[in-house]
């Protein structure tokens, strides 16, 4: 009988079998877990200092890569995870959900990292703000990583995606890891970490795992390290009260119970697209990962006078779906995790039921599909009406963490606004509605009590990633019972753990602590024109002051034929002394090209393109007559590893542009964002 392993301080560590973990299928034992005790004073201290200093020899953009490839190698083994994974009850399709979801998110994170991370190990947070009249004392913000190790627990429903969607930015920031998984479904998580293990990208001690219980863990965290945790907002009260979690002001992020919403709005009646659309939806919530989501939908707020339509198409809906065994052709609902999770939910109908009826599920007709499935731990769906909500509603407070909802019919769609309050603070809300006024008016009041809010019609629905759908690139996490935390959010999560520091001081100190030119820093002028530089040659601060132009009337009349900008400003001497300005003024855009000819080396040379600007403002008025000069400065160097169509490695090099008039008045200022080849093998 297989006994899982922990991988602690880089050894697998486990020989004697505890505590036996059966199939949600069929009963069956799956593996054990280990009963040797952990050292985890020393797992700490390992990954601090083994797991922390080899993220340290990477920088972002080396993080971000090495994300890439372990979820290329996943990628590869997937059918490994998804049969293990049959054992949790998980359909394909939330196989679909935990496992590639998991891969997905490490493939964003990757390509997150490359796009908005710099080089190096530093993150400087703009814009600098001038503390000195005449510049010579500015403030900043940096972020670093924190220099701890940072403990995710993670709940039983998604073994694979709960434990990346925390390991992921936590990994880019630079920070080791040490998860625990969920007990009863820890057997796909330890494949999982093999599997990162194997891919070879994963450096020493930046990745630990625990099977079985945290022990001792919690006394030897440190102020430098982080908690994250997802599951029953009881555990995340004991937990983040622990003594030294408190004493030492360790961050702690939980993720906790929530009752998420469907709200059907009262412009949508049965004739409507979005009636269909709106139980289609409630329907696949409930039952993907049967129910175990905590995202899922648990309440299902519907105008007083829909609630029988809408009872009537969930019921025709909910009959169409097979409970059973997964592997079993035409299954389309598997298992809850566990039969303890089963007499969970079981305990938790009966506690709603003081306060609703049955109108879904629970006749006692209910047998699932396939061979051994009696000892699994199936339920069918059940959907419960809460007919008086005034009078008291158990949906509000009780999670029954399985295929369960309750409709609650509302008046007013200020009284759905005010029962889904009732919750106490939500993950996520559904809004069908197809009139956007509705939406205008009630999102921002919804919103107060909420992480997410997903606006449903027929033309979102064409490309919905759906109600219960957490996104990389979008804050996952809800105020209040669901835990106030913050998941997921794109480099937003990358934050959590990396330390911002407030930095003073002269601008070329600042720019020698960000890496990045800081206006007012020396500047570094040689003979040699910048654009003429390698991009592993160029520096920061590297500068060129250009000659000068004078601008004409001639280059307005023919910017603007060119351009076939003909715009009163440039073009009605008449019109242009009533406007603000008091005079005909060159075309901004032409104030751009001008520089452009005053700055660019005309030559062939290691600047390959130029793609873009960011920041751009045309701040004093250029007219004819007017001298301008610009100055160009290498404000930011980025090695993502790429290389060209034609095979040639190049880094991104961001310019800083100013241009000055006569008076040496700033009259425009921006970035431009070139690629630079490296230097030939
Ligand atoms: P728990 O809160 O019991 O467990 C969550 C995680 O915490 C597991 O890894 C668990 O490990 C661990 N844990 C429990 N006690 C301790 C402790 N004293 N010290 C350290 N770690 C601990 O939640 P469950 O997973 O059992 O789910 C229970 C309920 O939580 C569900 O019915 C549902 O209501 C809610 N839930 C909410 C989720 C959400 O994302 N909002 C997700 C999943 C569940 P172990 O398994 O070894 O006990």
């Amino acid at each position: 009988m297989s006994v899982l392993k922990s991988f602690i301080a880089g050894q697998w560590v486990g020989e004697k079998a505890a505590k036996a973990l059966p199939s949600a299928v069929n009963g069956e034992i799956v593996a054990h877990t280990h009963d040797d005790t952990l050292d985890f004073k020393n797992a700490v201290e390992y990954g601090r200092k083994v797991g922390g200093k080899n993220l340290m020899a990477m920088d972002f953009q080396e993080r971000a890569l090495a994300l890439k490839a372990m979820a290329m190698y996943l990628q590869e083994h997937k059918k490994e995870l998804y049969a293990l994974s049959m054992h949790t009850g998980s359909s394909k399709a939330d196989n679909g959900i935990d496992i590639d979801g998991g891969f997905g998110t490490l493939f964003s994170y990757a390509s997150m990292g490359r796009r908005e991370l710099p080089s190096g190990n530093v993150v400087h947070e703009g814009p600098v703000t001038p503390l000195g009249k005449n510049n010579h004392f500015a403030g900043t913000h940096i972020l670093v990583p924190r220099g701890g190790v940072a403990v995710h627990i993670d709940a039983y429903n998604f073994p694979v995606w709960g434990m990346l969607e925390k390991f992921a930015p936590t990994f880019l920031a630079g920070m080791p890891s040490i998860v625990k998984p969920a007990t009863s479904t820890c057997y796909v998580t330890e494949l999982a970490v093999r599997l990162m293990q194997e891919s070879g990208a994963l450096p020493e001690g930046s990745l630990q795992l625990i099977i079985g219980s945290t022990g001792d863990l919690f006394d030897h965290l440190e102020e430098q390290d982080v908690v994250t945790f997802t599951g029953s907002a009881a555990t995340a009260r004991k937990l983040k009260n622990h003594p030294n979690i408190i004493n030492r002001s360790i961050p702690f992020n939980a993720e906790a119970d929530s009752l998420n919403s469907a709200i059907l709005a009262p412009d949508v009646t049965p004739e409507h697209e979005e009636f269909d659309i709106f139980v289609k939806e409630v329907g696949r919530e409930m039952t993907a990962k049967a129910g175990q989501k905590c995202t899922a939908i648990r309440r299902i707020l519907v105008p007083k006078d829909r609630v029988e339509a809408v009872c009537e198409k969930l019921k025709e809906r909910l009959s169409k779906v097979t409970v059973g065994d997964p592997s079993v052709e035409g299954v389309r609902m598997g298992a809850l995790a566990s039969i303890d999770q089963l007499e969970d939910v079981k305990a938790n109908i009966q506690e709603l039921l003081k306060t609703s009826e049955l109108v879904i599920g629970g006749d006692g007709s209910f047998k699932p599909t396939g061979e051994g499935t009696e000892k699994g731990a199936f339920i069918e769906p059940h959907v419960l009406l809460c007919r008086n909500p005034e009078n008291g509603c158990g949906a509000h407070d009780i999670e029954a963490f399985g295929p369960v909802a309750t409709v609650i019919p509302y008046d007013t769609v200020e009284d759905a606004v005010a029962l889904c309050a009732q919750g106490r603070g939500s993950l996520v809300t559904t809004l069908t509605t197809r009139d956007p006024a509705i939406a205008g008016r009630i999102v921002p009041l919804l919103a107060a009590f909420h992480g997410r809010l997903h606006l449903l019609n027929a033309e979102a629905s064409k490309e919905s990633t759906g109600h219960g759908s957490p996104l990389p690139m979008l804050k996952h996490g809800g105020p209040g019972r669901a835990g106030g935390g913050e998941e997921l959010g794109g480099i937003r999560a990358v934050h959590h753990y990396l330390q911002r520091t407030a930095i003073q001081g002269s601008p070329t100190m600042l720019a020698a602590v960000t890496r990045e030119y800081v206006r007012g820093a020396d500047l570094i002028e040689t003979d040699v024109h910048p654009f003429r530089r390698h991009f592993e040659d160029l520096q920061i601060n590297e500068s060129l002051l250009t000659h000068r132009r004078t601008v004409t009337e001639a280059d307005i009349v023919n910017f603007g034929c060119l351009s076939g900008d003909h715009f009163y400003m440039h073009f009605d001497e008449i019109a242009a002394r009533d406007s603000q300005f008091g005079k005909r003024i060159a075309h901004g855009y032409f104030v751009l090209s001008a520089a452009a000819g005053l700055f660019v080396y005309p030559g062939e040379g290691p600047v390959l393109a130029n793609y873009g600007l960011d920041t751009l403002r045309f701040i004093e008025p250029v007219a004819p007559g007017d001298t301008i000069r610009a100055r160009l400065t290498c404000k930011r160097k980025i090695d993502q590893g790429r290389t060209s169509p034609d095979g040639h490695p190049q880094g991104v090099v961001v310019w800083d542009v100013q241009v000055h008039n006569q008076n040496d008045e700033m009259v425009a200022s921006y970035d431009i964002l070139t690629l630079v080849a490296k230097k030939p093998e």
